[in-house]
């Protein structure tokens, strides 16, 4: 049995050795479609950031060497608002109504806020509080100067890049194309979800789960639907899937009679480069090539398919986008109770991980298993206990993957 991180070598490497210049090529596409993909152009900023001084505060745009003492009375001599400048000069003595994201008049060097005055008269203002200079104002291209990198290329587009994006006009973004990713769900007792099962049927979940975990991870999930357990009906879906960048199969790959998933790979030259992973769940990983395709044989139960494709699919599936980081996300924590270890497989276990005085704290959830989605659902955290004799203690640290 291998490693986690040993089987994660085998396949970043296979990946590597593989790899064309032009797999997964670039693509333009709109604005909100580059959500969570892989960006594949540096952006730049078309303008200073802000583009002119600005107030962050409603109030008064002043000299602040005027409101070095307070109670200070001003005159005000217009009104400066979001999308309308006002077109005064600001002199001793002087200050001109201000909003929020309004350009700062020339003359005035800090904003006072509207909590800190009085109305004296339509044109006096008392103001209440002393102001340093620059206070309650940003300059022009404070945050960023016009042409500067603001974001590079390899970086999976998040809720502040699409914003930057957004605010630098860029209407269309080039990013990777999302890999083509066959899903194929094996066994005689899998039923569709809106099917009702028989006594010693189940219903299809992992096809699910897995699309989910594709779709977050960029990539196109193509459903080939369920593979039944004889080798005609394998053979002919797995022939298909492997005409996709990724085949995933799930179950049909541990030690029963009925697991013949292997056995196809093997008939359809799929070289298969590991089949045991030292995991709980996620024992019986298996993972592939044949051609350009990448092929994985994923466990049948639903959490042990789910951490094997957060293992092992997902940072391959980075790669192929060109991602910059494709390790899988993994946090620390300090350990709340104790956890028992097994000396032959590292453990991933649902656990409840909560985050108080700057660090996060983590305990194991009551569960049943590796099929056991109720248990996972009550919790929100993935803990990894490592393979050793004994027990993790209270206060010591743990690794876990946040599942929300
Ligand atoms: P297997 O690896 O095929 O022996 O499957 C292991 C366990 O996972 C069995 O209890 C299966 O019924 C279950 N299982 C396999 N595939 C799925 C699926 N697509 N959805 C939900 N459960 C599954
Ligand atoms: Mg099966």
């Amino acid at each position: 049995m291998l490693p986690i991180e040993r089987g994660l070598e085998i396949v970043m490497s296979t990946a590597k050795a593989k790899q064309r210049p032009d797999w997964m090529p670039a693509e333009s596409v709109a604005l909100l479609d580059s959500t969570h993909r892989i960006l594949r152009e540096d952006i730049f900023c078309d303008a200073d950031s802000p583009r002119f001084d600005k107030a962050i505060r409603d109030g008064y745009a002043v000299q602040f060497e005027d409101v070095a003492e307070v109670p200070s009375v001003l005159t005000v001599i217009g009104e400066s608002r979001a999308g309308a400048g006002a077109n005064v000069t600001v002199s001793p003595g002087q200050c001109c109504e201000i909003m929020t994201g309004a350009p700062l008049p020339p003359g005035a060097n800090a904003v006072v806020m509207v909590e800190n005055t009085e109305q004296v008269s339509p044109s006096s203002v008392r103001i209440l509080k002393k102001a340093r200079e620059n206070e309650g104002l940003l300059r022009r291209g404070a945050e960023a100067r016009q042409g500067d990198k603001i974001l590079e290329s390899g970086r999976r587009i998040g809720l502040p890049d699409i914003g930057l994006l957004a605010g630098n006009g860029k209407s269309r973004v080039m990013v990777s194309t999302r890999p083509r990713v066959a899903v194929i769900a094996t066994g005689d007792e899998l039923v569709e979800v809106d099917q009702e099962p028989q006594p010693d049927q189940i219903r299809n979940s992992n096809t699910y789960t897995i699309c989910v975990q594709l779709l977050e991870a960029g990539a196109e999930p193509v459903v080939l639907g369920i593979g039944r357990d004889n080798l005609d009906d394998l053979r002919d879906k797995i022939r298909r899937g492997l005409e996709h960048d990724i085949l995933l199969v799930s179950g049909g790959v541990s030690m029963g009679k009925y697991d013949l998933v292997e056995t196809v790979f093997a008939e359809l030259g799929v070289e298969v480069l590991f089949d045991k992973i030292a995991m709980k769940p996620g024992k019986p990983t298996v993972f592939g090539h044949r051609g350009n395709s990448f092929v994985f044989g994923l466990p049948g139960n639903p959490i042990s398919t789910m951490v094997a494709f957060h293992m092992f699919v997902r940072p391959l599936i980075l790669l192929l986008l060109k991602a910059e980081n494709t390790s899988p996300r993994i946090f620390d924590a300090k350990l709340e109770a104790a956890a028992k270890c097994d000396p032959e497989r590292a453990a991933l276990v649902p656990a409840l991980v909560r985050f108080d005085q700057g660090q996060y704290w983590i305990r194991t959830a009551p569960w049943k298993g590796s099929s056991d989605l109720v248990g996972l659902a009550r919790a929100n955290a993935l803990i990894m206990i490592p393979r050793r004799h004994g027990t993790l203690e209270p206060g010591e640290s743990a690794q876990f993957l946040l599942m929300e």
